[in-house]
């Protein structure tokens, strides 16, 4: 699974947000910006059994094709019940990989389900697939090297990608330091990773401070994963929210984007758990291209999108559409609601 960039888009430093995309030349609405096929990829079956749809993602990070559950090929140590491929060559094809977790999963998946619950099992499993694919990329060829660039569309493309790093210094590169969260939650990250990272759980020759710093980066920049579109502002009416979450991965260049709360990128992942990046609107020549980090559809006003990215991202928000609605609740005096920035929640 190949990534693919348009020509135009670009990524630069901003001296406050760190690392972002920007249109490089103008980029018209309804072009797409990015493909990038994840570095980790987990299905998530059942946030909520009951209206699950019971379709999972194939194992095989070659393919991640949704396949129902009853029907997938599942693994014969029944290590974790969402561990399932399309069939025995999706099997066969993840066999090495597979191997790195299936011993993990068979061991902690229900104690740790069951202690730290759901999102931190997830949390966890994600990171130990980041680690499979550390430990083995080396031994891959590079995700560009082996593509036959003979036509000009391809070797455009091939020339966008060498402005992006990928594997895991891309990933190593990502923003999130121990710094980023609170030290309640890095407490608790840090107990996480003796007990279930170590070196000693699982055979990747890390130190545990480097497992805890990828966590740290993981938490700030992976995605969730649903069936319909995020980002589409303004919000469609009748308003429809973007579906149940079937995945979580992280994206080595889809992480770059930052939010804005009235994003010119939309995104949503095809059928190969690949992010696709289309712009919602004209983006002109030099602007920066954001996504939303959450649903617009569920998280309307000022407040409560406040809320949502102290919790889980641990920033105020600075888009034009957040400017503009915190001078009109000046102006107006409508600031009944307002609560001191501390005192949301911490995340955890
Ligand atoms: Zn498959
Ligand atoms: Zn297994
Ligand atoms: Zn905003």
């Amino acid at each position: 699974m190949l990534p693919w960039i348009h020509p135009h888009l670009a990524q630069s430093v901003n001296p406050n947000k760190g690392r972002q995309l920007q249109a490089a030349q103008p980029i018209q609405r309804g072009e797409v910006l990015l493909i990038d096929p994840p570095y980790a990829i987990i299905p998530i079956s059942d946030v909520d059994a009951a209206t699950s749809s019971g379709n999972i993602i194939c194992n095989n990070p070659q393919c991640n094709t949704t396949v129902p559950q009853e029907k997938g090929t599942h693994c014969p140590k029944r290590c974790n019940k969402d561990v399932i491929w399309c069939n025995k060559d999706c099997r066969d094809t993840d066999k090495a990989r597979h191997n790195f977790e299936c011993t993990w999963l068979a061991k902690y998946t229900a104690s740790l389900r069951s202690k730290w619950g759901y999102y931190n099992f997830g949390m966890l499993w994600l990171i130990v697939r980041a680690l499979a694919r550390r430990c083995t990329e080396s031994s891959q060829s590079h995700d560009t090297a082996t593509a036959d660039y003979n036509d000009q569309e391809s070797q455009q493309s091939h020339l966008s990608l060498s402005r992006f790093k990928s594997g895991w210094a891309a990933i190593d590169a990502l923003c999130g330091t121990t710094e980023t969260w609170s030290h309640a939650q890095v407490r608790e990250w840090t107990v996480l990773v003796k007990k279930y990272l170590s070196s000693s759980a699982l055979p990747h020759n890390l130190p545990n401070t480097d497992v805890l710093a990828l966590i740290c980066k993981e938490e700030a920049n992976s995605f969730g994963l649903y069936p319909r579109e995020t980002g589409v502002f303004p919000p469609p009416d009748p308003t429809a929210n973007r579906g149940e979450q079937f995945g979580a991965a992280v994206y080595p260049r889809a992480s770059i984007a930052n939010h804005s709360c009235c994003p010119n990128i939309i995104h949503k992942p095809d059928e190969q758990g690949r992010m696709v990046f289309t712009a919602g609107r004209d983006i002109a020549a030099g602007e920066e291209c954001c996504i939303s980090y959450f649903d617009l559809t569920q998280y309307v006003g000022l407040q409560e999108r406040r809320g949502r990215l102290q919790s889980l991202f641990r920033f105020k928000c600075g888009c034009a559409r957040c400017v503009e609605e915190e001078a009109e609740q000046e102006a107006t005096g409508e600031d009944g609601n307002e609560v001191g920035w501390d005192a949301f929640p911490d995340f955890g």
